[in-house]
């Protein structure tokens, strides 16, 4: 979900009373079109601040009357938030029972397709917190057209009630690295990070190996090729992250060791790790074997596909 957040507005805390409501999400409108569809973002950001102001200042409320305001650009802007009584409602029990969302529209205006995104997405940011997923419209509530017959539509026929796709800030970013020709000598038992040559489609003109920056959350695959391994000689991989700087590294944390044998494979290894890399750790692959063959053991050529998320 892409919230503005009331920091983000530069408000403080709300002052409305404390509630805790868990019946479920009411839908509002403004009673007269806005036309911010067609307007920049910023429009929204001016519509939602002269609303508090209005009803702050004007009406002599606690706060702006509703607990969020969906966009048609996609975004959830904070209003009272959550735990709060609501003044949008008109009912003591509905504005203690139920959440409140208005679209900042007017009667003739059709939500885009984003906008009605983020209605599903804060329906579903309030199930996560342990709210029904229970839709009204304010007609329910009280005698009012709100929220107009085209969204009070979209409310009945279960438009808002879909799940959203989460996308933008929730999409993860998602690299390949390759090695060839590394040629990195491995003695047994001595542990060695997994380099690369190429990043994406650039090739690069020393080995790289850090594949993800913290603060992410990742999911990393490693595959490696060795060769000279004695047959039945174990190999061990492990993913780390590492902190420091220039040529100085240190492990900060390792994950699971992944422990397989040499089989008849041809050398190639992979395996998969999922994690939080945090903030200044940089995120690596580490490897050794044990094997007693008499060839030396060469780490020949490596891949990688990571998939972060920033959090
Ligand atoms: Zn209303
Ligand atoms: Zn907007």
């Amino acid at each position: 979900m892409q919230l503005v957040s009331r920091s983000d507005l530069g408000w403080g805390a709300s002052g409305a009373d404390a509630a805790n409501p868990t019946r479920g999400l009411v839908i509002h409108y403004d009673g007269s079109n806005q036309g911010l569809a067609d307007k920049k973002h910023s429009a929204c950001v001016s519509y939602w601040k002269s609303t508090r102001d209005f009803h702050v200042n004007t009406n002599g409320w606690a706060d702006i009357g509703y607990s969020y305001g969906a966009c048609p650009h996609g975004y959830v802007f904070e209003g009272r938030g959550l735990k709060k009584y609501q003044a949008a409602q008109g009912t003591t029990a509905g504005n203690r029972d139920w959440y409140s969302v208005t679209l900042m529209s007017g009667p003739s205006e059709k939500p885009p397709g984003a906008q009605i995104n983020a209605v599903r997405e804060l329906r579903g940011y309030l199930m996560e917190r342990g709210v029904a997923g229970t839709l009204r419209g304010h007609r329910d509530f009280a005698s009012t057209t709100c929220p107009g017959d085209i969204l009070y539509r979209l409310v009945q026929d279960g438009t808002f009630s879909r799940k959203g796709d989460r996308k933008d800030d929730d999409m993860p970013e998602h690299r390949r690295y390759r090695g060839r020709d590394l040629s990195v000598r491995i003695p047994r038992g001595e542990w060695r990070y997994v380099p690369f040559n190429q990043r994406g489609a650039d090739r690069l003109d020393t080995f790289d190996y850090s594949v993800a920056f913290g603060p992410v959350q990742f999911v990393a695959s490693v595959g490696i090729r060795l060769t000279g391994l004695a047959p039945g000689a174990e190999v061990q991989l492990r993913a780390v992250e590492v902190t420091g700087s220039g040529d100085d590294w240190e492990i900060a944390q390792s994950y699971a060791i992944n422990s397989p044998q040499h089989t008849n494979a041809g050398g190639h290894f992979t395996h998969t790790w999922n994690g939080n890399c945090v903030d200044g750790n940089r995120l690596r692959f580490y490897v050794t074997h044990f094997s007693n063959g008499d060839q030396p053991v060469v780490l020949e050529s490596s891949d990688a596909s990571v998939h972060t998320w920033s959090y």
